[in-house]
C-alpha cells in the first residue's frame, strides 16, 4: 500500500511528511530535477525569489520545526521594517503589528483614526471590493502600508485585489508575534528543500525526479493508474494519490476541477554584490523595487504583481532598480561601497508565481475528488492567499483526507 505524492513543491513535501509520520509508504514524483517548486533554489544555489514568512504562518513554521530547519529562518528586522520613500527620501521603521503602533516612531505614514477604522473594517468579513476602493479616502495610508502589504501578500495590484482576502491576512496579524517577519538566512535550498528531503529520506520515502505525470487512469470514481510516459504505475486497492500540483497542471489531468485561471508574475533581480554583516530586509516606496534582501551571498530585489516589469530585459531592470537599492543602502548605512554602476545581475521571472487574488469568489476544489486521490497545492486552500502557509496546510489536509477516509469510501 503506497501513497504516490505528485509534485515536490512545499505542498507535496508537507503531504509526504504527514503521510510518512503516520506510517504510510510514500513515493514522491517530481517533473523537474529538483524539489521546491515555486520556492526553490536554482542550480547555482540562488533562490528563485525571496520568500518571507510571518509569525502568523503557524503551519509553515511548524513544518520547518518538523524538518529541523526552523533555526535557519531568522528575523532580519526585529525593530520594524526599514522603509525608504523614494519620492521624498524620508525613511522610517514601520512595525507590521498593529500592537506596536502605539509607538508613534513605528507607525506607518497616514495612520489617522479614520485610516485605523478602515483597517478594522477590512478585518471584519463583509461584501468584497477592491483594496484601492476600500482605502480611497486614505491615500497616504494606502500608499505607505496597505498597497505594499497587498502586493506582497496577494501578489495582485491594489485596484484589483480583494479587500476581503487582505482582511483575512490582517485578521491573522493581530496576535502577539504574528507580525514577526522571517527569511531564510542562507536560502531556500539549505533552509527548506534540502532538510525536507533529508527528513523524508530518513522516514524511508523514495523520491523520483524527472517524473512528470502525464495522465491518470480512472474507473468508478477511483484513480487506477498513473501514466509517467515511459513508466506507468498501476494502483492497487489500497494505494492512494496526492496531487500536489499548480492549478494549470491539476486541471490538465482532471479537467472538471474548479481552479484559478489568472496568475500574476513576480520578478526577482539578484545582484552579485555580497554585503558583510547581518541579513537585512528593506522596503521601498515609490519605485520599481519593493523589497530588498541583503545577504553576504548577494542583494535580491523583489517586484511582485509585476505585470509590466517582467517584460524588462535584465539590463533594463538592473539599470532602473540599482539606483533605488543604492539609495536605500546609503540611507540605512549598509556597510561597503555602493558605486553608481550596477553590479552584474540576473533576473528570475516567475510568470505564474501565484493566482491573482482579485475580488469575487475563489474556486473551491474538493479536497478528495476521487475516492483514493486528494488534492494539495497553495490554490486549494482558499481561506488564505497562495503562500507557503497555504501550501503546507493544503498538503496536511490532503494527507488527513486520505488517512481518515474509510478504505474504499467514495469521494
Ligand atoms: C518569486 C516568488 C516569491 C514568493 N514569495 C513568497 C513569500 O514571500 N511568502 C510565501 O509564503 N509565499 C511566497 N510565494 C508563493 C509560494 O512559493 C507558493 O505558494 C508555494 O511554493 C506553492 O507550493 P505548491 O507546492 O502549492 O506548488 P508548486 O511550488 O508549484 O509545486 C508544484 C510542484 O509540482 C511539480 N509538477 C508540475 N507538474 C507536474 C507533473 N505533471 N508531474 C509531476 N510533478 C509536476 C512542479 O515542478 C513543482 O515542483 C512566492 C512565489 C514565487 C514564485
Amino acid at each position: 500500500m503506497t501513497v504516490h505524492v505528485i509534485g515536490a513543491g512545499v505542498a507535496g513535501l508537507a503531504a509526504a511528511l504527514a503521510l510518512v509520520r503516520a506510517g504510510r509508504r510514500v513515493t514522491l514524483h517530481e517533473a523537474t530535477h529538483a524539489a521546491g517548486g515555486r520556492a526553490r533554489a536554482l542550480p547555482d544555489g540562488t533562490d528563485n525569489g525571496t520568500h518571507a514568512l510571518l509569525g502568523a504562518n503557524r503551519a509553515a513554521l511548524r513544518f520547518l520545526d518538523a524538518i529541523g530547519a526552523r533555526e535557519g529562518w531568522i528575523e532580519p528586522e526585529p525593530e520594524g521594517l526599514p522603509v525608504l520613500d523614494l519620492a521624498d527620501h524620508s525613511a522610517r521603521r514601520v512595525a507590521l503589528s498593529p500592537l506596536a503602533w502605539g509607538d508613534a516612531a513605528r507607525r506607518p505614514a497616514g495612520l489617522t483614526l479614520g485610516g485605523l477604522g478602515a483597517l478594522l473594517r477590512l478585518a471584519i468579513p463583509g461584501a468584497d471590493r477592491s483594496v484601492a476602493s476600500a482605502f480611497a479616502r486614505h491615500p497616504v495610508l494606502l500608499r505607505a502600508l496597505v498597497e505594499p502589504l497587498t502586493v506582497a501578500a496577494l501578489n495582485t495590484p491594489a485596484d484589483e485585489a480583494s479587500a476581503r482576502m487582505l482582511g483575512a491576512v490582517l485578521r491573522r496579524l493581530g496576535a502577539p508575534g504574528a507580525a514577526r517577519l522571517y527569511v531564510a538566512a542562507r536560502g531556500l535550498g539549505p533552509d527548506l528543500v534540502a532538510p525536507a528531503l533529508a527528513t523524508l529520506a530518513c522516514h524511508g520515502m523514495s523520491f523520483r525526479h524527472g517524473a512528470r505525470l502525464r495522465g491518470i487512469g480512472r474507473a468508478e470514481g477511483r484513480a487506477t493508474a498513473l501514466d509517467f510516459g515511459e513508466h506507468a504505475v498501476a494502483l492497487g486497492a489500497g494505494d492512494a494519490v496526492v496531487l500536489a500540483l499548480p492549478p494549470w497542471e491539476a486541471v490538465r489531468l482532471l479537467p472538471e476541477l474548479p481552479a484559478p485561471r489568472d496568475h500574476a508574475p513576480i520578478l526577482n533581480l539578484h545582484f552579485a554584490r555580497g554585503v558583510d554583516g547581518p541579513v537585512r530586509f528593506i522596503g521601498l516606496l515609490g519605485g520599481l523595487a519593493q523589497w530588498v534582501l541583503v545577504r553576504p551571498e548577494g542583494v535580491s530585489v523583489t517586484v511582485s504583481a509585476a505585470d509590466a516589469p517582467v517584460a524588462l530585459t535584465d539590463a533594463e531592470a538592473a539599470a532602473r532598480i540599482w539606483p533605488e537599492v543604492r539609495d536605500a543602502a546609503i540611507r540605512f548605512a549598509l556597510p561597503g561601497e555602493w558605486p553608481a554602476t550596477p553590479p552584474s545581475a540576473r533576473a528570475v521571472r516567475e510568470r505564474r508565481a501565484t493566482p491573482r487574488h482579485a475580488t469575487g469568489p475563489r474556486p473551491r476544489p474538493p479536497r478528495r475528488p476521487l475516492a483514493n486521490l486528494a488534492l494539495a497545492g497553495d490554490w486549494t486552500f482558499p481561506a488564505l492567499p497562495a503562500t507557503i502557509e497555504a501550501a503546507v496546510r493544503s498538503g496536511e489536509a490532503a494527507a488527513a483526507a486520505l488517512l481518515h477516509a474509510p478504505a474504499g469510501a467514495p469521494a
